[in-house]
């Protein structure tokens, strides 16, 4: 059996992750430092795989911390998604974001260095991109320089793992996700926002009453109902695509040291509609009112994923309205859970 280590395990699409491993019949080291998720995930993956992966919580800053753990572990792979996400945070703490993101990678490259390591993943995102020129987004496409410092950490992890990959033996894939949402079938995890960041969770708090309606930002843009297009991609789905990854490494079946795919559904949705696939999916009506434009938006971003269909043999599968079905129960465990 293989151990893979997933550093941010018990986060969003980390504990995705871990599920999809276990299934896939790996032996899942999780490491993460809590900062923004909550031990009972850990129960919670135990409960629905059935088996309990072993946990740590150690701060990737601390590199003594990180070579006891290496020290102290045969790992095969590495799959590290421990990162702070909020995009607005991020413009607000720009050094908190650098330091958590870039220290925390760094750490961890430096430690498969000294235990003669291989096989990484990296958690990165479509925000590399910004506001591409072309649509769909491919591989090819030009990158541009991030609007906040959480999309600089993505693009200058990836820089960072580009030149490390240079000057050791070691074979890395980047996996940019475009916008995931989604739970899995049972609603047990999922994409806790107590603040959203992001447009999902916005919607679920909205659905269940703790916010009056939801804000849409901007009506005027250039897309078929003036809303800002994204590519919606189903969690579970992304999961899929870190296996894939991990085995292909393992596998040695890489055709370059360092390999980015694109992970999004291709499709490209407006705000507007995703609220309509959350009725409909789910038999609600959602309050919205149309408000200014936020600032550091891209009109429009959606994925060309035939890259890693043809190399990693990986499709999107979820239909966008499972995703929205699987969020509502999400949401709705939540709530029982708080009563
Ligand atoms: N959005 C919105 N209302 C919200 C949150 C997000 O209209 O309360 C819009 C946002 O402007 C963007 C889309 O939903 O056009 C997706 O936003 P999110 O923050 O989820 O992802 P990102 O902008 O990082 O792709």
């Amino acid at each position: 059996m293989k151990n893979i280590l997933v550093t941010g395990g018990l986060g969003y699409i980390g504990s995705h992750t871990v599920i999809a491993l276990q299934q896939a019949g790996f032996n899942v080291y999780i490491i993460d430092d809590l900062s923004n998720s909550q031990l009972e995930v850990w129960e919670k993956i135990t409960a629905i795989t059935g088996v309990q992966p072993i946990y740590y919580n150690i701060d990737l800053k601390d590199y003594n911390a990180v070579s006891v753990f290496f020290q102290s572990h045969k790992i095969d792979g590495i799959i590290h998604f421990a990162a702070y996400k909020a995009v607005g945070e991020s413009v607000a703490k720009p050094l908190m974001y650098y330091r958590n993101n870039l220290l925390g990678l760094m750490n961890v490259l430096e430690a498969m260095e000294e235990n003669q390591l291989d096989n990484f993943i990296f958690s990165s995102s479509c925000t590399v991109y910004g506001q591409a020129d072309t649509m769909p987004i491919n591989e090819m496409t030009p990158l541009k320089r991030p609007e906040s410092p959480y999309g600089n950490t993505k693009k200058v992890g990836e820089e960072i793992i580009e030149d490390f990959i240079k000057i050791t033996d070691k074979n890395a894939i980047s996996l940019r996700y475009f916008n995931p949402v989604g739970s899995e079938s049972k609603g047990l995890l999922g994409d806790l926002q107590i603040i959203p960041n992001n447009l999902m969770p916005y919607i679920l708090q909205t659905a269940v009453g703790i916010r009056e309606s939801l804000g849409v930002f901007g009506n005027d843009y250039e897309t078929r109902d003036g809303t800002a297009v994204r590519d919606y991609i189903d969690v579970n789905d992304l999961a899929d695509a870190h296996v894939k990854a991990i085995q292909r490494l393992l596998d040695g079946k890489n055709k370059s040291k360092l390999e980015f795919f694109n992970l999004g559904s291709g499709t490209g949705s407006t705000v507007l509609e995703i609220v309509t696939a959350f009725e409909q999916a789910n038999n609600l009506k959602i309050n919205y009112e149309i408000k200014p434009r936020r600032a550091g938006d891209i009109v429009q971003a959606y994925a060309d994923y035939s890259f890693a269909k043809s190399e990693l043999d990986w499709e999107p599968k979820t239909p966008l309205q499972i995703s929205m079905q699987t969020a509502w129960k999400f949401q709705q465990q939540l709530d029982k859970v708080i009563e």
